[in-house]
């Protein structure tokens, strides 16, 4: 759409389009609006309605004016327009199939990992994905903002100083007051044991006016005077790469933030190698590197967005060799019941013996790696960070299949109840 369509519709002058506020103020939440707006038959709006009075829907206009109304499968018209799909009801998809509630030691924070934490810090987005796996919280105004919350989330990061790495999550952190956003960023580099702050956001994707001179401003203040801050954002298609997302990712990156996005793998939108291929390409061109390339959820209301795990090794498959490496995202599969991501890939390792092992190549080419004859590999002469007498008794045990490859561990098989991190409830 170019700015007099922009304007026939909405009427406003360059600086109200360009401001974030006002897209945010003017952004789609009902059917009706976009009635108004767009030519959408009776029968689609009816359809529409039902399942935004399930799943709200929220659309900034800019997001919106990307959208090909006529195009059912327009990639953006699918991520932002309510379907009725989102109805069916499956009985094993679940409302919070990751167990980021049942994994939190105190609201609204995730220990999963051993040294890193996700903090959610708001429920609000600025465009509501129709993909979106927390749907049961995103929209739901109750806790925008919950400063008590918040500030437990940062006690219990200060009590526990395997936590080096912070994550901020929501809802879209960048949406927050951006003076709160600047204090809890603050206050978890008072914390010692806090090496690194990452954000992630939609913003660059869905209101990239967001990303305004202030914040940025402010990021590489952030980082200059405590600590730097990793953003990761969130594009699924090339359609996506405007030239005011380019510019929103321009200015991060030219101030130094480093960016990485993961994709989410959606049937009908991006379940393509090429697309994936070609929205890799894309994005390192704007400076961000490809994180994950995540398997869809199984939460509530996105079924029909889901692909086999099959089509998403086949995409790898089209990627790793293929192109630059570092083009190329890990493909992870969160495991449901929360289990944490588990990367997926196609087998390179065909087979092997204690003398040799027998790899193929991207492009099928089989070759054989001989062992060296020497097979003891133990530690390097003269290293002790592992009995080092600074670290924690405790923080040496090992965790996971550790416990079976341990020398000093008799176990011969684990159980899932030994799960070192989750279960806070029971
Ligand atoms: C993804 C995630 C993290 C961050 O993990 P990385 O794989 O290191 O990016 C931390 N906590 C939770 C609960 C997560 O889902
Ligand atoms: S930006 Fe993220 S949290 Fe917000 S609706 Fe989209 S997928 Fe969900």
């Amino acid at each position: 759409m170019n700015f007099s369509e922009v304007q026939n519709i909405w009427d406003c002058s360059k600086e109200e389009w360009n401001d974030w506020q006002w897209q945010l103020e003017n952004s789609i939440t009902s059917v009706q609006e976009l009635e108004d707006k767009f030519s959408i038959s009776d029968s689609e709006a009816q359809k529409i309605k039902k399942a935004a009075d399930v799943f709200p829907m929220s659309i900034t206009p800019y997001y919106a004016s990307l959208i090909d109304f006529d195009d059912d499968t327009c990639p953006i018209k699918q991520q932002a327009i309510p379907q009725s799909d989102e109805l069916k009801n499956n009985n094993y998809e679940m409302d919070d199939p990751l167990h980021e509630d049942k994994d939190s030691p105190v609201d609204g924070l995730t220990h999963r990992y051993p040294d890193r934490v996700l903090l959610l810090v708001t429920n609000k987005c600025s465009m509501f994905c129709r993909h979106c796996t927390r749907k049961r919280k995103v929209g739901d105004d109750e806790g925008t903002v919950n400063l008590e919350q918040i500030k437990q989330g940062i006690e219990y990061i200060k009590e526990t100083p395997q936590v080096r790495d912070v994550l901020l999550s929501g809802g879209d952190p960048l949406l927050i007051d951006r003076e709160i956003l600047r204090k809890i960023i603050v206050e978890l580099y008072k914390i010692p044991h806090v090496e690194v702050v990452r954000v992630g956001s939609r913003l660059p994707v869905v209101l990239p006016q967001g990303i305004t001179d202030g914040l940025v401003d402010m990021l590489s203040e952030i980082t200059e005077e405590h600590g730097p801050v990793w953003i990761n954002t969130h594009f699924n298609h090339k359609k996506e790469i405007t030239a005011e997302s380019k510019e929103a990712l321009n200015k991060l990156a030219n101030a130094g933030i480093p960016l990485g996005n993961q994709t989410v793998l959606l049937r009908d939108v991006n379940d393509c190698p090429e697309i994936i291929k070609d929205l890799m390409h894309q994005l390192v061109q704007n400076r961000v590197r490809p994180y994950y390339l995540y398997q869809c959820d199984l939460s509530r209301g996105i079924e029909h967005f889901r692909t086999p795990i099959a089509k998403g090794i086949e995409v790898m498959e089209h990627l790793i060799g293929h192109t630059s490496g570092f083009s190329v995202p890990r493909y992870v599969v969160d495991a449901p019941g929360g289990g944490g991501k588990i990367p997926v890939s196609p087998n390179y390792l065909l087979s092997n013996s204690n003398r040799k092992t027998i790899l193929r190549n991207f492009e099928g080419t089989i070759t054989v790696y001989t062992e060296p004859e020497n097979q003891t590999s133990n530690c390097p002469p003269n290293c002790n960070i592992c009995d080092n007498p600074f670290v924690e008794e405790e923080e040496q045990n090992d965790i996971g299949l550790q416990k079976l490859f341990s020398e000093d561990n008799d176990k011969i098989s684990l159980q899932s109840s030994e799960r070192e991190y989750g279960n806070y409830d029971s």
